[in-house]
């Protein structure tokens, strides 16, 4: 068998429409591993949840299953929405190694679907797709926390008829997004076909099937992927730049390799010069049971990959969530600091050229919303991250073509000053937490205007 000691812990994204069960899916999945008796084996991370594989394997209930599988668990990202994963980025690609899209069985697609294909897509990143709520299906008779086959078994032929209906409709849509799909359970092949498993995130019906699928996954197409060196410098993605009280700013960070030391010195992007700085303190969340402790966090000294951990050091107030964060020493220093920078500029847009300016949450989004504009050869001027601010307003301002006097806002607040500006100007703003409706919303636009 293979190696186990250096293979990391698989990195799994939710992503999917707002309301169609992320949160309900991920809490499911803590939840069940919790009651199956191994409160002590579940670690909550900063951002993130890691399931043992024991505790996996407890849950699909075939202890010789143990055996097939060499990931050590799954590290589940916990930040809210599906953004997480673009966000979760490393140089020229996707960090997440692997993904789940949430889907409500008797919803359908909607943008945040599309979206999340359209990303996968693009990242080639291995994803199950979770067709929730069937307790929702006229006449589901639900039992709690069963593998989908048993609890499917249970239901009468008109409900099965009733899901396998609505479930050929998802799989239907996922085809016409260029995705051949089928029942996981009907699936041969992972490599050329997508598993959908009906499931309901509330009554956990279908759950040790998701978990299933992800293992396999993670193993056909993760392994050569996952081995790391623990002992080599840390390097991991900013989840989070996050005020906390007593502390000031901090980083959610999610470490994908190597080990990061309290002490260490550590360079993070920012709009400026990257920052480099020692960490003060490496933090985790307690444990339920300590509870009783003032602060939320708890110190501690190390931290090996994959791991979440919240980092406090000075000078973290300009960090860029979606940058890069790696361990420095004397000798690479000076190149660590040359390589973030680069990697952040080749993100960034300031050409002065003529086009329309965009401004989105994290690095992440920033460089899938540039791409997807690119795409379309639309001339962008400037792309950055952060809020639109009065600045922004004034420079879209002063250009004169209607088509490029655009700013573009993902994710962002627009500054209340800005705002104010922006009201007397004729600078045209879109903004959206969906990328491709930024897309579409401008191509009408421009298209009015051509009229
Ligand atoms: P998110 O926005 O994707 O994170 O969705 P949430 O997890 O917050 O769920 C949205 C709503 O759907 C909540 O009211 C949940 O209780 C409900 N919900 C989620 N999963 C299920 C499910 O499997 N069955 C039913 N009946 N309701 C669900
Ligand atoms: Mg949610």
């Amino acid at each position: 068998m293979a190696d186990k000691k250096n293979l990391r812990t698989p990195i799994v994204c939710v992503m999917g429409h707002v309301d169609h069960g992320k949160t309900t899916l991920l809490d499911k999945i803590r939840g069940t591993a919790i009651v199956s008796g191994e409160a002590g084996a579940i670690t909550q991370h900063i951002g993130a949840t890691e399931v043992p594989i024991d505790v996996i394997i407890n849950k699909l209930g075939d202890p010789r299953l143990r055996d097939r599988f060499i990931v050590p668990g799954l590290l589940f990202i916990d930040t809210p929405g599906h953004h997480a994963f673009t966000t979760l980025r490393s140089r020229g690609g996707a960090l997440a190694d692997l993904a789940i899209v949430v889907v409500d069985i008797n919803e359908g697609f909607k943008p945040q679907t599309y979206e999340s294909l359209q990303i996968l897509k693009r990242f080639k990143t291995p994803f199950v797709v979770v067709a929730n709520k069937i307790d929702r299906i006229g006449g589901w008779v639900s039992q709690k926390d069963l593998p989908f086959a048993v609890t499917f078994k249970k239901q009468s032929e008109d409900v099965q008829a009733r899901l396998e209906t609505k479930l050929y409709e998802v799989i239907g849509e996922l085809y016409n997004q260029g995705f051949a799909a089928e029942r996981y359970d009907r699936v041969t092949n992972f490599q050329k076909t997508l598993g959908v498993v009906p499931v309901s995130a509330m009554t956990g019906e279908g759950i040790p099937d998701v978990l299933m699928v992800l293992l396999g996954l993670a193993q056909k197409f993760l392994e050569a992927n996952l081995h790391y060196s623990a002992k080599g410098p840390g390097v991991g993605t900013v989840l989070e730049v996050k005020e906390e009280k007593g502390l000031g700013a901090t980083l959610d960070v999610i470490l994908y390799d190597g080990t990061l030391k309290k002490g260490d010195t550590v360079v993070i992007g920012s709009l400026g010069k990257p920052i480099q700085t020692k960490v003060r303190a490496l933090l985790k969340p307690r444990e339920l049971s300590e509870m009783r402790y003032e602060s939320k966090f708890k110190q501690v000294n190390k931290v090996t990959a994959a791991v979440g951990v919240k980092i406090s050091a000075p000078g973290l107030e300009g960090a860029l969530a979606g940058s890069p964060i790696r361990v420095a020493n004397e000798d690479t220093l000076d190149e660590i600091v040359d390589q973030i920078k680069s990697e952040i500029d080749e993100v960034r847009i300031d050409t002065g050229a003529v086009g329309i300016m965009i401004k989105a949450d994290t690095l992440g989004s920033l460089e899938a919303l540039v791409h997807e504009f690119q795409k379309d050869e639309i001339s962008i001027r400037k792309a950055e991250v952060g809020d639109i601010s009065h600045r922004d307003a004034i420079e879209a301002s002063t250009v004169e073509d209607p088509l490029y006097s655009v700013i573009i806002g993902f994710n962002v607040k627009v500054h209340p000053d800005a705002r104010d500006f922006l009201q007397e100007s004729t600078v045209k703003v879109f903004t959206s937490d969906v990328i491709y409706r930024l897309v579409e919303d401008y191509q009408k636009y421009v298209k009015e205007q051509q009229e």
